[in-house]
């Protein structure tokens, strides 16, 4: 099985509301698809979204690092193909919408599924949070209810640099529906002072954990919220590879990790940082960004075969997608994610 050719498309999936964090705002999902052909016509997929504003990669980027590692790719087992990309010095999103495709290759020489490649033993229902944007307080607490009345109950609410609107959504949420689980993701739009005294008026709220506060750069900034922090604190801009994830456990400084294909180079090295998380006992997040269902199909199957080290899903963009896409391999109902 080697490869034949390779061929990139852009695509573009629209948002039934903008999506916006303290970092962005975006009213579709605009990503690169890549096919990867072998000789015996045997193909398969990977995507990559536009995410300049976490991995630095436009569309131009991802396209640009194909083009350039295409011609090495050609006439290699996908095998050798993975070493390859993997040395090569391009952005982490184009990385892994090939890794994506090529380990989906091996996967059908193997002849099971994606999440069997993986070491998964039966597919695993899973469950996902939902975001709810940055936004004013009411359109806050009104999607937020509308999320919770369409079975979701955890959600991942968006907050930003203007600290008092931060607590007065997370307090009006958790008062308004007492029964969902609140996770926080600040994006970095905080520095120490601020998430110190954010924490100092959310603690009498129910709130499951604090993503991100603060720059990814400052992590003993992060140390020190962790440190007096008495919910987890979750390192997601900060951590990218598993060199990251070793550092930030090895110094402590957050108490749990977001993994995101999108950072960390795709799938083979998402397990590498799976198994470290599975040796170690870290509880991760496994996210995405706004991504194609292509590459949450993947995230999907990984996180079926990782489910006993991941604490908590956050894999909802065809839940945000105007209309449901029939290139998913799961069902969505309410929280639940089923494979089909
Ligand atoms: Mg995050």
């Amino acid at each position: 099985m080697k490869i034949e050719y390779i061929q990139t498309e852009v695509k573009n999936i629209p948002l039934k509301t903008p999506f916006v964090t303290a970092l962005r705002r975006v009213e579709s999902v605009e990503f690169m698809r890549v096919k990867v052909v072998c000789q015996n016509a045997s193909f398969a997929y990977g995507e990559a979204p536009a995410t300049k504003a976490i991995t630095n990669e436009g569309i131009e980027d991802i396209l640009a690092s194909i083009a350039i590692l295409k011609e090495m790719l050609i006439g290699k087992h996908p095998e050798d193909a993975l070493k390859i990309l993997h040395k090569a010095n391009i952005g982490s999103s184009a990385k892994a919408a090939l890794d994506m495709a090529l380990v989906s290759l091996l996967a059908q020489e193997f002849g099971e599924p994606l999440y069997k490649f993986f070491g998964g033993e039966a597919p695993v229902e899973l469950q996902t949070d939902i975001t709810i944007s940055l936004n004013d307080l009411d359109t806050m607490l009104s999607d937020a209810k509308e999320a919770y009345e369409s079975g979701m109950t955890l959600l991942k609410v968006k907050v930003g640099s203007d600290l008092k609107h931060a607590v007065r959504v997370i307090e009006e949420l958790a008062f308004e529906l007492p029964k969902v689980k609140i996770l926080v993701d600040a994006n970095q739009a905080w520095n120490l002072e601020e998430s110190l005294s954010f924490l100092n008026a959310v603690q009498k709220v129910k709130i499951e954990l604090i993503e991100q506060p603060v720059i990814a750069t400052d992590l003993e900034s992060l140390k020190k919220i962790t440190d007096a922090s008495f919910v987890p604190i979750l390192a997601d801009e900060a951590v990218f590879t598993l060199e990251d994830v070793i550092k930030v456990r090895e110094g402590r400084y957050a108490d749990m990790i977001n993994i995101k294909l999108m950072k960390c180079g795709g799938l083979s090295k998402a397990v590498e940082i799976l198994e470290y998380a599975r040796a170690h006992d870290i509880r991760c997040m496994f996210g995405s960004m706004l991504e194609g269902p292509i590459s949450i199909n993947a995230a999907l199957h990984l996180a079926m075969a990782f489910h006993d080290v991941i604490a908590y899903i956050d894999l909802d963009s065809p839940l945000l997608y105007k209309e449901s896409s029939d290139e998913l391999e799961f069902l969505y109902a309410g929280s639940k994610i089923i494979f089909i």
